[in-house]
């Protein structure tokens, strides 16, 4: 099954030219939504908290700066940009009371619609218009009259144009330029809980960790072996990122094709799979997604004593030394911050 695509024909504007688009937070994705829309000749106003740090900078953009009720109450659209753990608070304290009938209520991530931490009344539409990369890259592409792919999604229709306001929202960012895909709260949440988890987060950093240990407990330099477990992996995943698992390996010597080939099946086996397939049922049957509510009204002891761990591994101490001898990374960090 192919997901279905749609481009800038598929969309039209007009569904948004008579509607104000009040966009919460202004972080990553917050400011290249509020700017991205407003260049496009959407009527945007930016939510913020009181005292928020990020004021200033959304109205040196000309962008309207209101309390988040006061743009919730101002804003036809409503777009949910905080950092997940805070939106069901705010939504309940800040959104909701101002949530008029056909207004739409939208996120760039299904977690709090999907595990039913935001419920949401019956008269209004539900979508998600979801960036498939960081928020500077969502801006600086669009900057450039390109786009990035975005995934779409309709939870509720009650206006019966959730899905051509949704378009017309991926089109103002940019969206359609590149590819929108259609997928549901469903799919979204559970494949980038997985995916994070089980390959990019989770499973890249201990394999990295892993590989760095075994090296130094054999008695190589931790410098050396920083190089070859981290610091390589943004070239291999730069390659496999243009040209796939293929175009790595056709750009690497044969040597390390061969021993990759061979070799990369005996770390990562069947027995391994397995526990991809629990993580996999953790995150459907909400047992994850429990945990991480819950350690967070706890206020996130866990998280804490984990980030401690890892500040005190020693290919942290060793990679702190060796980056602040690569002076041309700053620049890179600011222009590709992390999901
Ligand atoms: P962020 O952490 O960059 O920004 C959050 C902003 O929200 C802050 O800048 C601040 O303005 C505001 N904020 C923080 N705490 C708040 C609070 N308690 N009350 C009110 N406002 C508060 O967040 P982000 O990474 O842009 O994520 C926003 C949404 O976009 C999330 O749903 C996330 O899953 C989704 N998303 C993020 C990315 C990404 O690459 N960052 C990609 C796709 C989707
Ligand atoms: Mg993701
Ligand atoms: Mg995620
Ligand atoms: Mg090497
Ligand atoms: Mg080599
Ligand atoms: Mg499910």
């Amino acid at each position: 099954m192919e997901a279905k695509t749609y481009y800038n024909d598929d969309a039209d504007l007009k569904y948004l030219s008579d509607k104000t688009v009040a966009i919460i937070g202004y972080g990553s994705q917050g400011h290249a939504h509020a700017l991205n829309l407003k260049e496009s000749g959407v009527d945007v106003v930016v939510g913020l908290r009181k005292g928020s740090s990020s004021r200033e900078e959304a109205q040196n953009e000309g962008l309207e700066v209101l309390s988040t009720a006061e743009a919730a109450k101002k804003g036809d659209i409503v777009m949910v940009l905080i950092p997940d753990q805070f939106q069901a608070e705010v939504y309940k304290n800040e959104i909701q009371p101002h949530l008029s009938d056909g207004n739409v209520l939208a996120f760039a991530h299904g977690f709090n619609i999907h595990f039913g931490q935001i419920e949401p009344p019956s008269n209004v539409d539900i979508f998600m218009v979801a960036p498939k990369s960081p928020g500077h890259l969502v801006r600086r592409v669009y900057t450039k009259g390109s786009g990035v792919p975005c995934l779409i999604a309709i939870e509720q229709d009650y206006t019966g144009t959730a899905k051509n306001t949704a378009l017309a929202y991926a089109k103002g960012l940019g969206g359609t330029r590149a590819g929108v895909l259609e997928t549901t709260f469903e799919e979204e949440t559970e494949t980038d809980l997985f995916g994070e988890q089980a390959v990019l987060c989770g499973g890249v950093s201990e394999l990295v960790k892993q590989g760095f240990e075994v090296l130094t407990e054999a008695g190589y330099q931790p410098e050396i072996a920083y190089f070859e477990c981290l610091h390589e992996l943004k070239l291999i995943v730069d390659l496999m990122y243009e040209g796939g698992i293929e175009g790595m390996y056709y750009s690497v010597s044969d040597t390390a094709e061969y021993g990759g080939l061979t070799r990369g099946p005996r770390i990562i086996d069947e027995v391994t799979k397995k526990r991809m397939e629990a993580i996999l049922s953790e995150v459907q049957d909400s047992t994850f997604a429990d945990e991480w509510i819950e350690e967070n009204k706890n206020g996130i002891p866990k998280l804490k004593a984990l980030r401690s761990d890892l500040d005190n591994h020693k290919i942290e101490k060793v990679g702190k030394q060796l980056r602040s001898m690569m002076n041309w990374l700053e620049e890179d960090k600011t222009a590709e911050a992390a999901e």
